[in-house]
């Protein structure tokens, strides 16, 4: 058996698998599908790294490595867990979920960074300094992404915010760089404490780069960390002489910089905006009083209302994805359509917690693509619209980012639903939105608040259209 072919026919066919899924992914429609492909792709990289660990020339002694055992036991506990945790994982916490496995990846690079460089023999100075990068790259995106995760999770809510704080990760940054240079000057001899305070600042550069940011951007941070997280995994694919790490590093480097730049363009903001500036950390201190009142409205007069509308487009947002009010929603657009209602869904793109996500949340419940509009396909259509109906979003419809220069969001692109002849706000009480920002929308004279959980809202509006009876 010629196992150096196998492993190389297996890396190349795994390669392929992931551009392949990736591929896949970029539709709602065939999604889940690129997901299985990509997932494919990995269990067999996997497989073929064991045929390593076969002798080929002495059939007695099949195996050479003696770390198969641990391997196998790394790989039980790994998959019991992401077995365990995918399953359970709701769709809400699911940015907190990609930011520990991230995490995870970049660990792993910095693992095998430090193993490489400790044990370093013969790598040429290229190897050695991707090896300095991929390691403190790994490092940096391991400590950070837990960082974010916390934030996500809320179990970390302040944001370390003080004087000079640029001043000092700036300089933890150079340091880490000579340490880096020191190494590489040194062809990798270096005494073990250097290597060990090589990562640990790493890991403290890491904290420090994420606890200033505040919660509302931590999802475009966590797709930063997945873009280092790539690159470090490809840095140390190359030192490792290991094709199949290579490509998918570069494949999750390349989609989490992509990701990361379309993001901040959706919030019409630059990256070091979101990591230097202050952004949902500071709550509504400078926006002013709002004028105007909250009009209350009873769900099922909305409902009733809108039963007997021309044009309704309904605006989702994170609300939706808290309260799974999906099924119950195209439950009540149904029902409109029954009633010759022109029904359609506009979607924000950072609408909820990561992109795509109201995309899938509509896709769960089976709502046809036909009816599911990008905001720039939609956005004029609203002022003929006879009910805009605003389920569980916030931030994504804040006229303040129109018209606020010190709104915190002041720039970001919204849905128009403010110029609909009639705006409905779906959701629990006077909570703000992600952002920490007030919302004009809510006190304008077009508006009127259904307060409740959206799944329950959604009940309300059904049964007061049935009752109704057929017949527009
Ligand atoms: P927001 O997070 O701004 O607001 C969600 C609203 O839903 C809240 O005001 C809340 O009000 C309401 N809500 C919560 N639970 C329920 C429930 N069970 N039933 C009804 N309503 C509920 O949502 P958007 O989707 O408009 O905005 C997304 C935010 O996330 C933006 O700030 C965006 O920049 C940010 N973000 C998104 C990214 C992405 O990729 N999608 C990336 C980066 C940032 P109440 O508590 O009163 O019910």
């Amino acid at each position: 058996m010629n196992a150096a072919l196998l492993i190389d026919a297996s890396y190349f066919i795994a390669a392929f698998l992931f551009i392949y899924g990736l591929k896949r992914m970029s539709s709602p429609l065939t999604a889940r599908s690129g997901i299985v492909v990509a997932g494919a792709g990995m269990v067999l990289a996997v497989l073929a790294s064991f045929l390593y660990t076969l002798d080929v020339n002495d059939a007695a002694k099949p195996f050479l490595s003696t770390n198969l055992t641990l391997a196998i036991i790394a790989l039980a506990l790994g998959l019991g867990w992401a077995w365990r945790s995918g399953k359970k994982v709701a769709m809400t916490e699911m940015p907190q979920m990609v930011a520990l496995y991230n995490g995870m990846g970049g660990g792993a690079a910095a693992a095998i960074a430090a193993i490489e460089l400790i044990g370093y023999k013969t790598h040429s100075s290229v190897s050695l300094t991707l090896a300095v990068l991929g390691g403190v790259i790994g490092a940096v995106s391991l400590s950070g992404s837990l960082i974010a995760w916390a934030k996500l999770d809320g179990r970390i809510n302040k944001t370390l915010r003080f004087s000079g704080l640029q001043a000092v990760n700036g300089s933890l940054l150079l340091l880490l760089l000579a340490i880096g240079a020191y190494i590489v000057w040194h062809g990798g001899v270096v005494a073990i404490p250097v290597f060990a305070l090589f990562f640990v600042l790493a890991l403290v550069y890491g904290v420090m780069m994420t606890m200033p940011i505040g919660g509302a951007d931590m999802p475009v941070v966590i797709s930063l960390y997945n873009a280092f997280t790539g690159l470090a995994v490809g840095f140390e694919g190359y030192v490792l002489n290991n094709p199949a790490l290579m490509i998918a590093g570069m494949v999750v480097g390349s989609a989490g910089s992509l990701l990361t730049l379309l993001m901040a363009k959706a919030m019409n903001r630059s990256v070091a905006n979101v990591l230097f500036s202050n952004f949902g950390a500071a709550g509504d201190e400078e926006q002013g009083e709002m004028e105007g009142s909250q009009k209350p409205v009873d769900a099922g007069d909305a409902g009733i209302n809108m039963r007997y509308a021309t044009k309704v487009i309904i605006a989702p947002g994170y609300g939706l994805a808290v309260a799974q009010a999906q099924h119950k929603l195209y439950e009540l657009v149904k029902l409109l359509q029954d009633a010759d209602v022109e029904v359609k869904f506009a979607i924000h793109p950072v609408a909820g917690r990561m992109p795509g996500h109201m995309n899938v949340l509509l896709a769960e419940a089976g709502v046809p693509y036909d009816i599911i509009y990008d905001m720039e396909d939609i956005n004029n259509e609203f002022k003929e619209a006879d009910v805009a109906i605003v389920i569980g979003a916030n931030d994504t419809v804040n006229p303040a980012a129109r018209s606020n220069k010190s709104s915190p969001i002041y720039g970001m692109p919204i849905l128009n639903v403010d110029q609909a002849k009639q705006v409905y706000v779906v959701k629990r009480g006077q909570g703000k939105g992600y952002s920490g920002v007030e919302n004009a929308l809510f006190y304008a004279d077009n508006t009127q608040m259904v307060y409740g959980d959206a799944q329950k809202v959604m009940v309300s509006m059904i049964q007061a259209i049935k009752s109704l009876g057929g017949g527009h």
